[in-house]
């Protein structure tokens, strides 16, 4: 059997770092054998380690078993469970510095790497079926990463990723990729604790079953991306980021049936969102919701039809906060254009005082909630209007969560629990995409 590349993980930036070596390593500048709880300290841009100058440090597991320990390490930067916690790695321990600290890195087996992410990512309950789907969906992702570090820049299509005046606002969110690891260990790649907790044994299978397989079209790895619930059409991807096509990544019936109306048209998108036509995602089976749901507590089951309703003045209130823009009383929420499933991609916002245009999928729903709405898949009701006009209710229904680009996950656990195996799954999501084995 072939090898599995070996990923570098950027852990932490800190200005000093305590570890622990559990095991022996060996400290490959020195030849020293180490082990215990050690420090290091960033002093003018060097590092200090016990006593002597480094720019970077390697430490190596001499045995099969070796860990190490990380010191309160932070995860969920930014996020509103952001806490400091000691994580435990497998693999080696590698330092270097940088103006802003020392960046550690830990280099570990590929496939140890993902069978911890998939382990934190999904929920036990998950079928083998839909692990399997999202591991090959992960590797594809991150030897994707790993090729694009290699390669530096030698891509020089970059897009714009906003067009700001005074009549709109269209921006959309991509990753930053790294400079000095491939990726990070938050949510801005994939969440990473290393064996902090403990993998499933059903993931240890997906992972081993689906060992080296990632997807490729014209081979080329696949930006293989997902979300929770496509709301029964897939969205193709440059209705969501830089305007590159991606033959698969393009709209797509998510049912067996095949045929589906042209929801770029408001009149079509209108009467698709306020039903709820057969589709793999068209679920409120607790059971299917909850592996794809990590701590699902089943407060609502409305993922692929939902309703948010705002009176006048706390939607007048969110949109002068959120766009830092005073429209007054809001008039009105047009949608200007759709993608394939139906999610606005440019929404004219309506007020008394002024009028503006906002996309794309991301930037509406942030703009419209005080986290994310669920997707911009939406139709608008305004009720009450007084006589001038002004409405005093706007209720919002909608469909779908999330970008609704690629693997629907919900649909995915559908087709898991109905029997699909997980090839199925991955071409009925990416259609025109191979299953190819690297290692
Ligand atoms: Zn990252
Ligand atoms: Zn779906």
């Amino acid at each position: 059997m072939m090898e599995a590349p070996v990923v570098n993980v950027g852990i932490l930036t800190e200005k000093a770092v305590t570890f622990i070596l559990n095991g022996d390593f060996i400290h490959t500048q020195t030849g020293h054998d180490l082990s215990g709880v050690q420090h290091v300290l960033w002093v003018d841009g060097q590092i200090v380690f016990n006593g002597r100058l480094y720019q970077e440090l390697f430490f190596e597991p001499v045995s099969q078993d070796a860990s190490f320990d990380l010191k309160a390490v932070t995860i969920g930067v930014h996020f509103h469970w952001q806490r400091n916690e000691d994580q435990r790695f497998r693999g080696s321990l590698y330092m270097r510095t940088s103006p802003e600290g020392i960046v550690t890195i830990n280099q570990i087996d590929v496939e140890e790497y993902l069978t911890s992410v998939i382990s934190s990512e999904m929920s036990a309950e998950a079928s083998l079926e839909l692990l399997q789907a999202h591991a090959v969906i992960s590797r594809s992702w991150l030897l994707a990463q790993m090729e694009k570090r290699i390669q530096v820049d030698q891509d020089d299509r970059k897009y714009q990723s906003l067009y700001c005046d005074n009549e709109q606002l269209i921006r959309w969110y991509d990753r930053e990729d790294h400079t000095l690891f491939d990726v990070c260990a938050d949510d801005h790649c994939q969440r990473y604790q290393g064996i902090t907790r403990a993998s499933t044994p059903k993931v240890q299978e997906a992972i081993r079953k689906t060992r080296g397989e990632i997807l490729t079209y014209d081979g080329e790895i696949c930006d293989a991306r997902f979300s929770k619930s496509c709301g029964g059409v897939t969205e193709r991807f440059e209705n969501c980021w830089e305007p590159v096509p991606h033959p698969y990544l393009t709209t797509l019936r998510d049912s067996r049936e095949s045929g589906f109306p042209d929801l770029r048209i408001e009149a079509e998108a209108e009467r698709w969102i306020r039903t709820a036509p057969e589709a793999f995602c068209n679920t409120h089976d607790p059971a299917i919701l909850g592996q794809v749901l990590n701590n699902y507590d089943q407060e609502t089951t409305d993922f692929y039809r939902w309703k948010v309703e705002y009176t006048q003045a706390q939607l007048a209130e969110l949109i002068h906060r959120k766009t830092q823009i005073n429209f007054g009383e809001i008039t009105d929420l047009i949608p200007l254009e759709r993608g394939t499933s139906g999610r606005i991609v440019k929404l004219k916002i309506v007020g008394t005082r002024r009028t503006y245009i906002i996309g794309k999928e991301l930037e509406i729903r942030r703009t419209l909630s005080e986290t994310h709405l669920y997707s911009s898949a939406f139709v608008v009701d305004k009720e009450g209007e007084t006589a001038d006009g002004i409405p005093q209710r706007f209720c919002l229904t909608g469909a779908g969560w999330g970008h609704g680009v690629g693997l629907c996950q919900i649909g995915a656990a559908v087709m898991g629990a109905k029997g699909y195996g997980y090839q199925e799954i991955l071409t009925h999501y990416f259609p025109g995409a191979a299953i190819e084995r690297r290692y």
